[in-house]
């Protein structure tokens, strides 16, 4: 944690970013309830799931006893797990098509505050999912304001697993200019969240203006369980 501390204000110096604007979260997919217990114990306070399951498994009394850490979804979210992620999830991360928006808008309708969400874009080959392009985002920053139980805070995305730095960086910048276009476009609303960078890529990240960055192995070690 340390180390990634430091890694972390090292870029920030690069990029003339405060530390203060970046938020860490450590994404605690595979790795046991004791490691995220310690991870807690040093300071973090932040932690993203990919899989509804095993974050409700791992989370659902871990959140009640240590009610000061929040838990983010992260990872693809079928509809039939919609209902539980919305009750486990302080926010989802990984909105990619309409449809959920759809559905989680009207899970959310009664909660007394609203579910942050944030839209993922898709920025590189090799990943999957994400809207496709500016236009369907357009579209679904739409469609998530017609629900006063969603709180639209600005895009995610996942770099290409390269150790090409220019794809890399033009993955977030590509994030970066989508958010950009969007404040352009919906400028009474907020899109100060950019979710970009992991282990391997968080200080170009950081460089590019990301304001969350999720860090699995780094902070974990090797995935396991
Ligand atoms: C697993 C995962 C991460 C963390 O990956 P590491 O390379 O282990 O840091 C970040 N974001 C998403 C969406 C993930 O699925």
């Amino acid at each position: 944690m340390e180390r990634i501390e430091e890694r972390i204000q090292r870029a920030c110096d690069r990029g003339g970013r405060k530390r203060s604007e970046v938020r860490l979260m450590g994404v605690s997919k595979f790795h046991a309830l004791p490691e995220i217990e310690d991870a807690r114990n040093a300071g973090l306070r932040l932690f993203g799931e990919n899989r509804v399951q095993e974050a409700a498994e791992k989370f659902s009394v871990f959140k009640a006893r240590r009610p000061e850490t929040e838990l983010h979804l992260i990872g693809p979210l079928q509809r039939n797990k919609a209902k539980a992620a919305v009750s486990l999830f302080d926010a989802i991360d990984s909105v990619d098509r309409e449809a959920l928006i759809d559905e989680l808008g009207a899970l959310a309708s009664g909660r007394e505050t609203a579910l942050p969400i944030l839209l993922e874009l898709h920025t590189a080959e090799d990943t999957k999912s994400g809207f496709p392009n500016l236009d369907s985002l357009y579209h679904a920053a739409e469609k998530a304001y017609i629900f006063p139980g969603l709180a639209l805070g600005g895009l995610m995305t996942m770099a290409p697993f390269t150790s090409d730095e220019r794809l890399i960086r033009a993955s977030f910048r590509a994030l970066s200019a989508a958010r950009d276009k969007l404040a352009a476009r919906f400028p009474d609303r907020d899109w100060s969240c950019l979710s970009m960078g992991m282990s391997n890529d968080f200080e170009i990240a950081i460089e590019e203006g990301a304001t969350l960055i999720r860090i699995g192995t780094a902070l974990f070690g090797e995935r396991h369980i």
